[in-house]
């Protein structure tokens, strides 16, 4: 898809693809604010085209520090663009290493900071109904924020609740009455994506494809199987945690409420205030910390109205007047210019502008302009020159029998088959930066773990060619 970009912003660099369209980064060429671009191709969201307009309605609504925040939106043609604040620690996946997870006291603070959006969320009669890894971002001070509206729904307004009973999440996130059931609860579905967040985050794995007799590793869990992976990787408090969320009965499970009093929440939460106390000699960034955040004057505006599941009133074609970006930061002045749209024009291969953006050429940029690009670990430095890299990426993906063909200068598409069966579509990009070669995997379409995993595998059958040359953004 040709991507146009407003004067004064350069698009520097592809964030992500979804179903619809991709993500860019925007980067301000005089300011170098930097702004995350969700451009959604109406045509081909053909099928549903009140999607769009429904996550853009929802995105209106939300203030909150763990949820991505909203700039704006605008029209031009079939095309959507919707700006969104850039979160430049890149998704929670890649924080995750499979088959490991990672450390549980980082697992415990971004659990904390995903409850506190969840249940602002769910304050103001919104479920976000597709919580996982992939939709979970960090911004460049690690703080967890909600992403990508796109399933979100309103499911309770002036205090009345709906029951849902639409399918709709991805399978091994989803509650198990979600298959079973005709009708159920929106709030215990979104708790149920966020055990099972939980769990990827300890063990470095999903437990299973999904919540049903037919799947064994399910019925294991029932059966308290917690000798078997992933629950046997995971400590005896976070585990009783884990017992309380994903409870297959609906009515059983716990709530917010009862998270907030649990002793794994609680207990790793002390620590933490202790810690963060004699870090930065500011407040705790416990659940308490956050419930600051929370808007006591929740807007149910006539908006709301407009947001039940059937009936949606929009006018989407003109830029939304200022009264509706509520938050509005008027410092964000080069954001609203963007948000207004002057001109648009081409550019060519919007991935490869990186090297010739303003960004990197500017001497004496005071910013290290590796911190503008998304920290993603799934790349590395090579030794070779890029036409050696690339047909060494290419031999070692026809040897493991995967599906690949040139989608652009310098850049790969390269399709397999997960574990699970599941497609798995990832990009592999080679970028010259500081005369040595970058290759960067970004992932298209399937799992994030699975695709960490492939990414790993190729790392390592080109760990002769992979140089030692530090990854312009290490992890944290
Ligand atoms: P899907 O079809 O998977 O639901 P989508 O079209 O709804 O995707 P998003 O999930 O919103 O698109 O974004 C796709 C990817 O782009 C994300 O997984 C993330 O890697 C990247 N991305 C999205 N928003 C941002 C942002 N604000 N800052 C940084 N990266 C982002």
């Amino acid at each position: 898809m040709a991507v146009p970009f407003v004067e004064d912003w350069d698009l520097v660099q592809t964030l992500g693809e979804g179903a619809y369209g991709e993500v860019q980064l925007a980067v301000n060429k005089r300011t170098e604010e930097a702004v995350a671009v969700k451009i959604v191709d109406m045509k081909r969201a053909a099928d549903c085209p009140e999607n769009i307009k429904k996550e853009i309605c929802i995105n209106k609504m939300l203030h909150h520090a763990s949820i991505v925040k909203f700039y704006g939106h605008r029209r031009e043609g079939n095309i959507q663009y919707l700006f969104l604040e850039y979160c430049s620690g890149g998704e929670l996946f890649d924080r995750i290493e499979p088959d490991v997870g990672m450390p549980e006291q980082d697992a415990h603070k971004f659990f904390h900071q995903l409850l506190a959006g969840v249940e602002y969320l769910h304050s103001i009669g919104i479920t976000h109904r597709d919580i996982k890894p992939e939709n979970l971002l960090l911004d460049e001070r690690d703080k967890l924020k909600i992403s990508d509206f796109g399933l979100a729904t309103v499911f309770k307004h002036n205090g009345r609740e709906r029951l849902l009973n639409k399918m709709c999440g991805t399978l091994p996130y989803v509650a198990p009455e979600l298959i079973k059931r005709k009708e159920f609860h929106a709030e215990p579905v979104d708790i149920w994506s966020c055990g099972i967040v939980l769990t990827a985050m300890l063990a470095g794995e999903l437990p299973w494809d999904q919540p049903n007799e037919c799947c064994q590793e399910y019925c294991d869990w029932k059966e308290k199987k917690h000798y078997l992976p992933p629950w046997k990787k995971i400590d005896s408090a976070a585990l009783a945690f884990l017992t309380k969320i994903l409870t297959d009965n609906p009515s059983f499970r716990t709530t917010i409420p009862e998270i907030k009093k649990d002793r794994w929440y609680l207990k790793t939460a002390k620590k933490d205030v202790k810690r963060s106390r004699v870090a930065s000699g500011g407040p705790p960034d416990s659940a308490a910390g956050f419930a600051k955040h929370i808007r006591s004057d929740m807007d149910l505006s006539p908006m709301t109205n407009a947001l039940s599941e059937d009936r949606i009133r929009y006018s989407s074609t003109q830029p939304e007047p200022r009264t509706a970006l509520s938050s509005w930061d008027p410092s964000h002045s080069c954001i609203d210019t963007l948000v207004q749209g002057i001109s648009f024009s081409q550019p060519v291969c919007p991935d490869h502008m990186l090297l010739n953006s303003q960004l990197l050429g500017t001497p004496g940029t005071s910013q290290n302009p590796w911190h503008r690009l998304v920290k993603r670990l799934t790349r590395f430095f090579t030794k070779l020159d890029a036409d050696r890299s690339y047909s060494s990426l290419k031999d070692v993906c026809e040897n493991m029998g995967y599906t690949w063909k040139r989608s652009c200068a310098n850049q790969m598409t390269v399709s397999t088959t997960d574990r699970r069966n599941n497609k798995l579509i990832f990009k592999v990009n080679l970028v010259e930066m500081d005369q040595k070669i970058l290759v960067d995997f970004r992932l298209s379409k399937g799992d994030g773990l699975e695709f960490k995993r492939h990414f790993l595998k190729i790392k390592g059958k080109l760990s002769d060619i992979v140089s030692s040359h530090k990854n312009p953004l290490p992890a944290t």
